[in-house]
């Protein structure tokens, strides 16, 4: 029997809002000191009551509608209970059965194919505190809790581990272009759970999935997609398809997934509406603005890129991964009006360093270069270590062409007396050209030429002169 593979993803996007979604603590508390950013508000203290933050609801609708959703006219705030050391209310403030948007399409590439995965919600939730487990006992860091989380919800439409893995990525793009969230996965400010099953290659129905909770990486959410799917194959094919949900850990260490307990329904989080918050409401002129915030994104750009300057799928999707990397581009190439050299020069020359984006290199830098190197001021390889030494030095390119000497030489008469120099001082290898039948040993003698020159040398003039004086 031929299966299919069905998989779903929750995203947890941690927003980058300057306070907590329900307090006004300092919400970037990264390398701060453990229970320093926290007030009785989101310690969970008798009493207290939360205020709905702004700025979180704003980022939270607009990461909502760049991912094809509808930005509710009406939604409101439920708690969600359960009791864990990490959550100090005892419940968590989330959004059950109104969330702010919902109803989202996004389109991925796969293979070079366009497919649309539909997105079923994103709500606001806080986040809870950070346990680390000691020997000894259990340390809690509230620093965490009541940070504002948008959760994305996919509709099961993903086919395989890998576009889990594209998807996961897209959406890690578009939530950096309209800067709601800095989606930093070593801070773990992205974190997923997916969701996966099988069926029969045509059955419309879903059979009991597997949730893989925590992923904090794109290749461990693939790396236990995988895992899950090579598991879920075995029982079918020993007809032994688990009838209940279950959710599971993954293990990075051991490269496999870990039992964590049969699932929870919703209904034993209880969920009832939060009495201490208001329902939300967005005016008809208050979605507009948000949704005129929505920049051009990635995937569209990667369209454009190949579309309107004619570079490749691989170069285009490399240099529309980031705000920083694409503006750069952008600009360098309308200033020089040739994207397809700049676009080679960024991706061979200024990534080759990890740390070009605190570099000194500018879009005039890179415009200067290709400009005189296309009069045929200087070469190739000039206009390489000139974009190096502009990233470490921010000189002007006019500069370091003077002090490095790095001109291109293109007096005819000078490199015909190069030449000259070169077949005289080579007498064995212009006998190997002329008469061993050996033509291709005109590149040691061009060599020479451009070493003697130090490069200087204009490389296709050189070429002509020799080719001229021996005749081939
Ligand atoms: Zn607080």
């Amino acid at each position: 029997m031929e299966l299919e593979t069905v998989i779903g993803l929750e995203i947890h996007v941690q927003l980058n809002t300057k306070t907590k979604l329900f307090c006004n603590c300092d919400n970037d508390a990264f390398g701060a000191k453990p229970n320093s950013r926290v007030c009785p508000v989101c310690m969970g203290f008798p009493g207290m009551l939360p205020v709905l933050n702004k700025e979180a609801l704003e980022k939270g609708a607009l990461i909502g509608a760049a991912l094809g959703c509808e930005i509710k006219s009406f939604s409101k705030f439920d708690r969600k209970n359960y009791f864990y050391p990490d959550l100090p209310n005892g419940f968590q403030i989330s959004q059950f059965d109104q969330p702010i948007t919902e109803k989202g399409k996004l389109e991925i590439e796969v293979d070079g194919v366009i497919k649309k995965i539909g997105i079923t919600r994103a709500h606001l939730e806080n986040d809870a505190g950070k346990l680390t487990h000691e020997s000894d006992g259990t340390l809690c860091d509230y620093n965490r809790a009541g940070t504002p989380l948008l959760e994305i919800v996919t509709d099961p439409d993903l086919r395989s581990p890998e576009e889990a893995q594209i998807l996961a990525k897209e959406i890690q793009k578009i939530v950096r272009f309209v800067h709601a969230s800095d989606a930093d996965m070593e801070k773990g400010m992205m974190r997923f759970d997916a969701s996966i099953s099988l069926r029969p290659r045509g059955s419309k129905k879903f059979y009991s999935r597997t949730e893989i909770k925590n992923l904090n990486s794109f290749s461990s959410l693939l790396k236990a997609l995988k895992y899950e799917l090579k598991r879920q194959k075995k029982l079918w094919e020993t007809d032994q398809v688990s009838t209940s949900e279950t959710t599971v850990g993954w293990l990075d260490e051991k490269q496999q997934t870990q039992l964590l307990r049969e699932k929870e329904s919703a209904n034993d989080y209880r969920y009832f509406p939060e009495p201490d918050l208001p329902p939300v409401t967005f005016s008809q002129e208050e979605i507009k603005k948000i949704k005129e915030l929505i920049p051009e994104l990635p995937l569209a750009k990667y369209h454009r890129y190949q579309s309107e300057y004619g570079i490749s799928a691989q170069d285009a999707l490399k240099l529309s991964e980031s705000e920083k990397l694409y503006v750069f581009f952008e600009k360098s190439a309308d200033l020089s009006g040739n994207p397809k050299k700049v676009a080679g020069l960024i991706l061979s020359v200024v990534l080759a360093d990890s740390q070009w984006e605190v570099s000194k290199i500018t879009p005039e830098h890179l415009s200067d270069v290709i400009n005189l190197q296309e009069i045929g001021k200087i070469s190739s390889s000039a206009a390489k270590e000139i974009v190096i030494e502009a990233m470490e030095t921010g000189e002007a390119v006019e500069d370091i062409i003077e002090t490095k000497g790095l001109e291109q030489k293109s007096d005819s008469e000078e490199i015909e007396s190069w030449v000259d120099e070169v077949i005289a001082q080579n007498p064995q290898v212009v006998d190997a050209i002329c008469f061993g039948g050996k033509p291709k040993m005109i590149q040691f003698l061009m060599g020479k030429v451009m070493q003697k020159t130090k490069g200087q040398a204009n490389p296709p003039m050189v070429m002509q002169t020799l080719k001229e004086k021996l005749k081939v």
